[in-house]
């Protein structure tokens, strides 16, 4: 009787939350995790439950999978907004229950922050388990990511579910060693292309077999130390994969599964790896494959993913960059772009993006050819302006504001072309302003 009220309750703090539209992101979830810590067992859910955690590319991945399951013709619930620990899905699932805690869909599907895995698949039947990638990321919270993938391997010690792994990431693809008893172990990976290098130049974690602590070979490197390795002394790397994407040209935005061709709005590897898996578990769960490739064709998240805009006349490129491995990645786009160009810096440092900022002094700033100015902004304006002096860009080039809108209107002063990387609190407002000095 109690969790009835808690739902009743919680429900209606949700609808009021709406009609003020606000997004009723992780109160009403806080509070019924408060008022009972047990109320996920008062759910009954009648669906196929798959989460997608990892550190980088959750959001792109968890709602391109919704998207191409929805077109698929199946009836899915999702946390599109990207509250992904425990009170976030525990407010989706009662947004959309019953008062008796009846949740029905074919497929929820559910973000999920690493370090939650284990605490809500504890509590909930879960179908389908996608892991993306591993890097440092947010250190003051997650503690070391050694600490943070030997939790989820002793969650995943018991999972006989689906478990869909990127292949080339070695942090990741080790994980399907956790449960020698699982057989529903699926790969997925992206064959060599013009994006891929012999050499690694960032800074990389895993590049020691987590089995034999033997330096990892590797054939190429996609960008990190995500690419196609092997262990020299006990062969761990020699998956066979499920879902491989080949023909990639990432410039042209297409790559071929089996031999059909795909194409999609989005022109970065980084992205095509996200591709990837939404494509593998579609293929597991049998969604028509035109079906898939309309939907991957349509696909754009436009919520600062590298979401692309036309302000003023000036092409604009939107990036979200939590650590150095994003941060990196949405640096090579920029050099690979040949136009003059003006780059904007955010960083902020609440408790959503850690407050830890020493992350920044791990990203690669040494080729910014082709850059005219670097403006920052963000709680932590001036570090982000001291980085990059730091490393070697004029000073007299550099514009610290301390308002985002500020920082906005100093962008858009020249006409040369805009890129713009602001980490995870930092990245809705810098939409916000852009959109509203857009319209001014
Ligand atoms: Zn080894």
């Amino acid at each position: 009787m109690k969790n009835f009220f808690i739902i009743i309750i919680t429900k209606i703090i949700t609808i009021t939350l709406k009609i003020f539209g606000k997004n009723a992101g992780n109160l009403p979830g806080n509070l019924a995790l408060k008022w009972d810590k047990d109320i996920f067992k008062y759910f009954k859910i009648n669906g196929k439950i798959i989460a997608v955690t990892g550190t980088n590319g959750k959001t792109m991945t968890n709602n391109c999978i919704a998207q191409i399951f929805k077109d698929g013709g199946k009836k899915v619930i999702s946390n599109l907004q990207g509250n992904n620990m425990e009170t976030g899905i525990l407010s989706t699932f009662i947004k959309n229950c019953t008062l008796t805690g009846k949740i029905k869909a074919d497929y929820i599907i559910l973000e999920t922050d690493e370090s939650y895995v284990p605490v809500v698949y504890k509590k909930l039947p879960l179908d389908c388990l996608i892991i993306l990638n591993f890097f440092r990321d947010q250190l003051d919270r997650n503690g070391e990511m050694e600490t943070l993938i030997l939790k989820i391997q002793k969650f995943l010690e018991d999972y006989t579910g689906n478990l869909i792994l990127n292949a080339d990431d070695p942090n990741v693809s080790r994980l399907s060693k956790a449960n020698p008893e699982n057989k529903n172990i699926f790969f997925y990976s992206i064959d060599k292309c013009k994006e891929s290098a012999d050499e690694l130049y960032e800074a990389a974690e895993g590049t020691y077999c987590p089995f034999c602590k033997t330096k990892l070979q590797y054939e190429y490197y996609q960008y990190a130390h995500i690419g196609k390795f092997k262990c020299p002394n006990c062969d761990y790397g020699e998956e066979e994969i499920y879902q491989l994407l080949t023909e990639i040209s990432v410039d042209e935005g297409k790559f071929c599964i089996g031999g059909e061709q795909y194409k999609t709005k989005y022109d970065s590897l980084y992205a095509f790896y996200d591709l990837a898996a939404a494509t593998a578990v579609a293929k597991l769960c049998e969604i028509p494959e035109d079906s898939v490739k309309n939907t991957i064709k349509e696909f754009a998240l436009n919520n600062g993913r590298l979401e692309k805009l036309l302000i003023n006349n000036c092409k604009t490129v939107i990036n979200l960059a939590k650590n150095p491995t994003g941060f990196n990645v949405s640096l090579r786009m920029l050099q690979k772009d040949e136009n003059k160009k003006d780059l904007l810096l955010v960083l902020n440092d609440n408790v959503a993006d850690g407050r830890d900022v020493s992350w920044i002094w791990d990203i690669d700033f040494n080729n910014l050819c082709g850059v005219q100015r670097i403006i920052t902004a963000g709680t932590r304006t001036y570090d982000m302006a001291i980085r990059v002096k730091t490393a070697g860009y004029p000073a007299e080039k550099i514009i610290p504001c301390t308002s985002i809108k500020e920082a906005v209107e100093k962008l858009y002063e020249t006409e040369n072309k805009k890129y713009v990387i602001a980490n995870y609190t930092a990245i809705q407002n810098v939409r916000k302003e852009i959109k509203s000095f857009a319209k001014s």
